[in-house]
């Protein structure tokens, strides 16, 4: 059975620093049911492929495991898939092996860790119960485009039809961590078997790998159903679980529109990156996040040191509520806790608690103000709080063409009064800049084409004074 990851991350080679394993060696790890094999088949600068060879010991399985199980007919011991196929043989080897990388740890190159990288991971064999349509609901809600072929049973017999196994390839930009980890809980999702015994510890293993994505899974309730093998008692536990962090299922689905257009493209990962690194590179220590939403910069923000102050605004007052619990306020140490502040408040009208910043970021925000309101929210952020460094950023109505599911003439999301060409919002920029004593630059946000540009248009401020 074999797994592989490739980047086209340049240099592609420091896939071999994130996953801990030199692309110049072969290394084999023994685990209890057999050995996988770790080896870099490409290791060029432009390309970089990880192999994972599980070889799995099938007679020591059965020896192993004799008296653990129920099949009544003994052959099925010996003949079966397990060997050649994705299961959770797979997940333990995913663990065992890249246990650092799953965990998102690197030493080496600690920058590598959050920047989302391009990522294809190939499954020569994977059992999918529930077929295609079930793969894609899996994975797609979490940014992949996936490509499967669905193998014939037998290919002397045609009449017997298709098997339940695909080899498939998943697509996307994100975290090498978070690929890992999404491999580590479906593969068993989709084989709908374990090969071990499931307890309460396996809703701990389930919480830490999926707390962050399954919250809002479309597929929720089948994913942890099936990771917990169908207990029903345990599942309940779980999804109640899930439910405490705070994301009530099926709300707020107008909020993710947006995303769910742009997300297959991992765009907003990429965005907020961007922004960080803007942000870090300017010393800010005391920052705003305005119009927050429901605090997936705050997040990043957090997880910065060099940030002492942090504040998060936002003009609705359930997404507040949703920052809480995302971050899981509660439970944050006090430290963190003093760090943060976060409170309601319009961009349209003056507000003393924004003022003496040392920088804000106003992401994917001003589109959602009536144009009539745009002079007074320049007013607020570039005259009265004008802190000295403002990230902005907004879709680029160019691009739109490109997302095939957004119908001709449609703006992203139902919420947006306007979306600019890159014309319109580097005009606007260079209005306000001079108006108001700002320095800007433009940067595209992900990948630009020739015609129509990036996805996302961003503008870098900076306060003249402050130079
Ligand atoms: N910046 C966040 C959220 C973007 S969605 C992110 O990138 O994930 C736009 C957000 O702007 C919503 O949370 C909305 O409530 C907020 N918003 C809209 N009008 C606002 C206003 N006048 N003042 C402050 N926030 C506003």
């Amino acid at each position: 059975m074999l797994l592989t990851i490739s980047t086209t991350y340049s240099p592609a080679t420091d896939l071999g620093f994130l996953l801990h394993k030199h692309p110049d060696r072969l290394q084999t790890f023994k685990l209890p049911f057999g050995q996988a094999h770790v080896f870099y088949p490409d290791a060029s600068p432009e390309k970089c492929t990880v192999a994972l060879l599980l070889d799995i010991d099938s007679v020591g399985l059965v020896r192993r495991y004799r008296g653990q199980r129920s099949e009544s007919f003994s052959l099925a011991e010996y003949v079966n898939d397990r060997p050649y196929v994705a299961s959770s043989f797979m997940s333990v080897a995913i663990a065992r092996v890249f246990g650092s990388a799953l965990a998102g740890k690197c030493k080496e190159r600690p920058k590598l860790i959050d920047t989302p990288l391009p990522l294809t991971a190939k499954l020569s064999t994977l059992p999918c119960r529930g077929g295609e349509h079930f793969l894609r609901h899996l994975f797609e809600p979490l940014g992949y485009t996936v490509h499967s072929e669905q193998h014939v049973l037998d290919s002397q017999f045609a009449d017997w039809g298709k098997s339940r196994y695909f080899s498939v390839a998943l697509e996307g930009t994100c975290r090498l961590s978070d690929l890992l980890t999404h491999l580590y809980v479906l593969i068993p999702v989709l084989d709908d078997e374990k090969h071990y015994w499931v307890d309460e510890a396996e809703i701990e293993k389930l919480l830490k790998h999926g707390e962050d994505w399954l919250i809002d899974h479309p597929e929720q309730e089948t994913i942890v159903n099936r990771y917990l093998k169908h207990q029903r008692r345990l599942t309940r536990q779980a999804l109640s679980q899930l439910s405490d962090t705070g994301i009530e299922i099926d709300e707020d689905k107008q909020n993710e529109e947006e995303l769910q257009i742009e997300e297959r493209i991992g765009f907003h990962e990429i965005r907020l990156t961007k922004t960080i690194e803007v942000i870090e590179q300017s010393g800010a220590k005391r920052v705003l996040d305005l119009g927050c939403g429901e605090g997936k910069l705050l997040r990043k923000l957090l997880a910065e040191k060099q940030f002492e102050e942090i504040v998060g605004m936002d003009v609705s007052h359930h997404n507040l509520i949703r920052v809480k619990q995302r971050l899981h306020y509660d439970r944050l140490p006090e430290k963190q806790k003093d760090r943060l502040t976060l409170f309601q408040g319009s961009l349209c009208y003056r507000d003393k608690r924004l003022e003496g910043y040392d920088a804000a970021a106003v992401i994917e925000v001003i589109e959602h103000l009536d144009s009539s309101r745009l002079s007074a929210f320049e007013r607020v952020l570039f005259e009265y709080a004008c802190p000295e460094l403002i990230v902005l950023t907004t879709p680029n109505i160019e691009y739109n063409i490109k997302f095939e599911n957004l119908p001709t003439g449609r703006f992203r999301h139902k919420d947006h009064r306007f979306e600019w060409t890159r014309e319109e919002f580097e005009t606007w920029s260079k209005d306000v800049s001079k108006r108001f004593g700002y320095k800007v630059t433009f940067h595209p946000i992900g990948e630009t084409d020739d015609v129509v540009g990036s996805p996302t248009q961003m503008a870098v401020f900076i306060r003249e004074s402050s130079e």
